[in-house]
C-alpha cells in the first residue's frame, strides 16, 4: 500500500496544474482500489459548494457543473461531518441525492473520505462500485490515507494556478492570499526574486525565454563544466578504483553526449523553455522511469542520472547567480532564509522577505526585523519556486503575502508605506532626548547588532551601549572560521564605532537554527542539543581565540563586555571563566595591556532561571534572552511555524520567569538586562520596565518606538500595569487587558504596526 500511495503522490507532485493533478488522482485511485468510479468534489470557497472538480467512471461532462451545498448529497455529508462514509448501498441512504447528468445511478456501493489541509475541509474523494457491498476495513484506510497526503498536494497545484492568474475552472482570477506567520512588521511592494537551494532540481520552475541561444550557451558550458570535473575526478581516483568501477565515469561522459541526456535537454530549450527547466523535465523523466522499475540495480540507476542533473544544475546556477540583476523593489523568496541571503542584494533595493520555513522567532527574522524590511515567515503553502518575477505584496504586520495584487490591493498598500515612512520620521525627532517617564525614571536602551549595518542604525537612533553583539553573524557570512586577526578587525570596529559607550560581546552562540556552512552541525532535536557554551566549551580552541580576539580589539578602548550564551548550570559558568581567565593571562603575556572585561551570562534556559542568584555571585551582570527562555518555558519550537500561536512571551509563566529573575539578581546586587524581542515591543517594555529590569536591549528599528512609549507611561503606572498582567493565567488576557489600558491612556498607537507582538 505505502508503495503504490508513493507513487500516486509522486506522479501528482509533478503535474502541471491543478486539473492534471486532480485527472492524476482519479486515474490512479480508481486503478489502485479497483472501483468502477473515482471523483473529487473541492469546496468553492466562493459558493461554500463542492464542486464536481475530475471523475473517472462517472460522466465527464458533469465536471464542473455538479455540486452541492454542505447539507446537500453524500459528498455534502462527508464534508461536513468531516469523517469518511462508507456505504452498500448509497440510495437507501436519506441523505442520498440523484444527479442525473453524472449517470451515477448505475452504482450502488459508496465510499467517501473528506479532503482536509490545515483543519479546513477542502474535498472529498468518493469512489463507488456496482455491486452492493460494504468497501472492507483496509479500503476504507486506503482512502483515508490517500486523501490526507493529497490535501496538502491539491493545496499546493492550487496554489501554483493561481500564481499563474488561473482560478479552478482555469479562468482568470486576480490576487491570491497565502497566510504565514509575522516575521518582521512593515508592509512592501514589490517584484519575488527566488533563491533556490543549490543543486536541488526538484524545485526548479517552468520558465519560458526568448533568448534560446544563451540558453543553449549556457547549458553547453554546463556541460562542458561537467565533462571536465569527470576527467579530473577518474584520473584523481586513477589509482585507487579497479578498472570497471572507473567505467562509472565514461558511463556519466556517455549520458551527457548529444544522442542521450545532452541532447533531450537542447531539444526542450529550443521550444523556448530555459535551461534550467529543460535539465529538471528531462532528468525528471529519466529517474521516474528508473525508480517505477522493479529491478534493483536498474532502479539504483535513477541515482546516476540525479547526481548528473545536479552537477549541470550547480553550474547553470552559478551563471545565472553571477548575471542576476536586482529591481529596486526586489522582495527575497526562499526556501530558508539565511542571513548570507540578505547580504546578496545590492543595499537599498530589497524591500521585503518571504521564507517557506522558519517561524518570526527564526534568526534571520530578528536580523530582518533589525534591518527594518518587512518580512513573513512560514508561508508553509507558497509554491515559492514558482513565483519568481511575479508581483507581491508583503504584509509583515499579519504575516500574509498576496500574489498578483489588484489595482485596489496595491494602492491601499503603497498608502501603509507612505504612512509608515512619515512615523519613522517623526520619531527621528526623538534621537536627542532622553528615555526617561514623565514622573522622572531613567530607562536605559541599548541596541543589538550583529550585522555591519547595524552600527549606522543604532547611532542614528541614539542607542546607549550596544546590549548584545550576536558574534555569530559575521561568522555565518564566511566561508571558514575567521582568524584570531580577522576576529580582531571586526571586533575593533564595533567597539570603536560605539566607544566610549558599552559593547556586550555574546561568544560564538551557533546550533539551533544558526548553522555554519563549514562547520555543519546535523542533529533530530537542534533546540535541545549542541548549542552556544555546549560546542564552545568542546572547543575551547575556538572559545580562545574568539575572546584573545575580543580582548585585543579593546585595547584603549576598554568598553569591552563579555557575555556567555546558553547558560544551563555553574559548571559551564565556571568553565567559561576558567578560558576566559586564560585568554586575558595569555593576551597580556603577549604584551597586549587590557583590563579584565566585566563578564556576564545569558539567562535563557529555565535551569538558569532557578540559579540566578548562584550565577549572579559570579559575575558582573546578568541579560535574559527571552526568545529562548519562552521556547524552553513554553517547550515551543521558535523556528517551527506550525506552534508559532503558542509562542507568546506574555505568557504568565514567562511573565513570573522574568520577575524572579530580576528580584534574585538585584537580591545579590547585580544589575539585570534584557535582549530577547519582547524588550523591542512597546507595550511589553513598559511591564519590563515595571519589573525593574536595569536596561532594555533591542533591534535599532524598534528603539524609537519603545522611547516614545516609555517617555508616556509614568512608572506609578506601569507598576499598576504589571500588578493586573501578573494577576491573570489567560496569555490572551494579558494582551487585550494590556492593550486596552494603553488605548484608554491614549497610547495605542505605538501597540499597532510597528510593534512586534501586542498587535
Ligand atoms: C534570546 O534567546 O533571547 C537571545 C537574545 O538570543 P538569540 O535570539 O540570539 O538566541
Ligand atoms: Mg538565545
Amino acid at each position: 500500500m505505502l508503495n503504490t500511495l508513493r507513487k500516486i503522490v509522486q506522479e501528482v507532485n509533478s503535474a502541471k496544474d491543478l486539473k492534471s493533478a486532480l485527472g492524476i488522482i482519479v486515474l490512479r485511485v480508481k486503478e489502485a482500489m479497483g472501483s468502477q468510479v473515482c471523483s473529487v468534489y473541492l469546496l468553492d470557497p466562493e459558493t461554500n459548494r463542492f464542486v464536481l472538480m475530475a471523475t473517472e467512471g462517472l460522466n465527464k461532462r458533469s465536471i464542473g457543473k455538479v455540486s452541492m451545498a454542505p447539507n446537500e448529497g453524500l459528498v455534502g455529508l462527508v464534508g461536513t461531518r468531516e469523517e469518511p462514509l462508507n456505504l452498500e448501498n448509497a440510495a437507501d441512504h436519506p441523505r442520498y441525492r440523484y444527479f442525473a447528468e453524472t449517470g451515477e445511478e448505475r452504482f450502488a456501493s459508496f465510499l467517501g473520505a473528506p479532503i482536509i489541509h490545515h483543519r479546513r475541509v477542502v474535498g472529498v474523494l468518493v469512489i463507488q462500485q456496482k455491486e452492493r457491498r460494504q468497501f472492507d476495513e483496509g479500503e476504507e484506510a486506503f482512502l483515508v490515507t490517500m486523501s490526507a497526503q493529497l490535501a496538502g498536494v491539491i493545496a499546493h497545484a492550487e496554489a501554483t494556478g493561481s500564481i499563474r492568474g488561473l482560478g479552478r475552472q482555469g479562468k482568470g482570477i486576480q490576487e491570491a492570499r497565502f497566510v504565514g506567520v509575522p516575521g518582521s512588521p512593515g508592509a512592501a511592494v514589490g517584484r519575488a526574486v527566488v533563491m533556490l537551494p543549490p543543486a536541488d532540481l526538484e524545485v526548479v520552475p517552468d520558465k519560458a525565454v526568448d533568448d534560446i541561444d544563451a540558453e543553449l550557451k549556457l547549458f553547453e558550458n554546463a556541460l562542458e563544466g561537467v565533462r571536465e570535473d569527470m576527467r579530473k575526478l577518474s584520473a584523481k581516483l586513477a589509482t585507487q578504483l579497479r578498472p570497471e568501477e572507473r567505467a562509472l565515469f565514461d558511463v556519466y561522459l556517455m549520458m551527457l553526449e548529444d544522442a542521450a541526456l545532452g541532447g533531450e535537454v537542447t531539444a526542450v530549450i529550443k521550444t523556448g523553455q530555459w535551461a534550467q527547466g529543460a535539465l529538471r523535465q528531462v532528468v525528471g523523466e529519466h529517474v521516474n522511469r528508473f525508480e517505477l522499475m522493479d529491478d534493483d540495480y536498474l532502479r539504483e540507476r535513477a541515482s546516476d542520472v540525479k547526481d548528473l542533473g545536479r552537477r549541470l544544475l550547480a553550474y547553470l546556477q552559478e551563471a545565472r547567480s553571477q548575471s542576476l540583476v536586482y529591481a529596486d523593489n526586489t522582495i527575497l523568496v526562499s526556501e530558508e532564509l539565511t542571513p548570507a541571503m540578505l547580504g546578496e542584494v545590492p543595499e537599498g533595493k530589497l524591500v521585503g522577505l518571504v521564507s517557506v520555513l522558519g517561524s518570526g522567532n527564526s534568526h534571520v527574522a530578528i536580523l530582518a526585523r533589525a534591518m527594518g524590511i518587512p518580512t513573513v515567515m512560514g508561508l508553509v503553502d507558497l509554491p515559492y519556486s514558482k513565483v519568481d518575477g511575479i508581483e507581491l505584496i508583503v504584509d509583515g504586520y499579519k504575516g500574509e503575502v498576496f500574489t498578483n495584487p489588484s489595482e485596489v490591493l496595491r494602492k491601499q498598500y503603497s498608502d501603509v508605506v507612505e504612512e509608515e515612512r512619515q512615523l519613522a520620521q517623526g520619531l527621528d525627532a526623538l534621537r536627542e532626548l532622553p528615555c526617561i517617564t514623565p514622573d522622572g525614571h531613567r530607562m536605559p536602551l541599548w541596541v543589538n547588532t550583529g550585522l555591519l549595518a547595524d552600527v549606522a542604525r543604532a547611532q542614528q537612533r541614539g542607542a546607549e551601549g550596544v546590549g548584545l553583539y550576536r558574534t555569530e553573524v559575521p561568522f555565518m557570512i564566511n566561508q571558514r572560521f575567521p582568524s584570531e586577526k580577522e576576529q580582531l578587525a571586526i571586533y575593533r570596529e564595533q567597539l570603536a564605532a560605539f566607544h566610549p559607550l558599552p559593547v556586550t560581546m555574546r561568544t560564538l552562540d551557533i546550533g539551533g537554527d544558526k548553522a555554519l556552512s563549514y562547520f555543519p552541525i546535523k542533529e533530530d532535536n537542534p533546540f535541545l542539543g549542541w548549542r552556544g557554551i555546549r560546542v564552545t566549551l568542546d572547543h575551547p580552541e575556538i572559545f580562545l581565540v574568539q575572546t584573545r580576539a575580543m580582548l585585543k580589539a579593546s585595547e584603549g578602548l576598554n568598553n569591552l563586555r563579555i557575555l556567555l550564551p546558553m547558560i544551563s548550570g555553574i559548571h559551564e559558568l565556571e568553565e567559561a571563566l576558567h578560558l576566559i581567565h586564560r585568554a586575558w593571562g595569555e593576551v597580556r603575556d603577549e604584551g597586549t595591556d587590557v583590563p579584565m572585561p566585566p563578564v556576564g551570562v545569558m539567562v535563557e534556559i529555565p535551569a538558569a532561571v532557578y540559579q540566578t542568584k548562584e550565577l549572579a555571585r559570579q559575575v558582573d551582570f546578568l541579560s535574559v534572552g527571552s526568545n529562548d527562555l519562552t521556547q524552553y518555558l513554553l517547550a515551543v519550537d521558535r523556528n517551527n511555524p506550525r506552534v508559532a500561536d503558542l509562542y507568546d512571551y506574555l505568557h504568565p509563566a514567562v511573565l513570573q520567569a522574568l520577575n524572579t529573575v530580576v528580584r534574585d539578581a538585584h537580591g545579590e546586587g547585580k544589575p539585570v538586562s534584557i535582549c530577547g524581542e519582547m524588550a523591542g515591543d512597546p507595550a511589553a517594555a513598559i511591564l519590563l520596565m515595571a519589573m525593574g529590569f536595569d536596561s532594555l536591549s533591542m533591534n535599532a528599528t524598534n528603539l524609537p518606538k519603545v522611547k516614545w512609549m516609555l517617555r508616556q507611561v509614568n512608572m506609578g503606572k506601569a507598576k499598576e500595569l504589571l500588578v493586573e498582567a501578573l494577576s491573570h493565567d489567560n496569555p490572551q488576557v494579558i494582551h487585550s487587558s494590556l492593550q486596552l489600558a494603553l488605548k484608554n491612556l491614549g497610547l495605542a498607537r505605538m501597540i499597532g504596526p510597528g510593534a512586534n507582538k501586542t498587535l
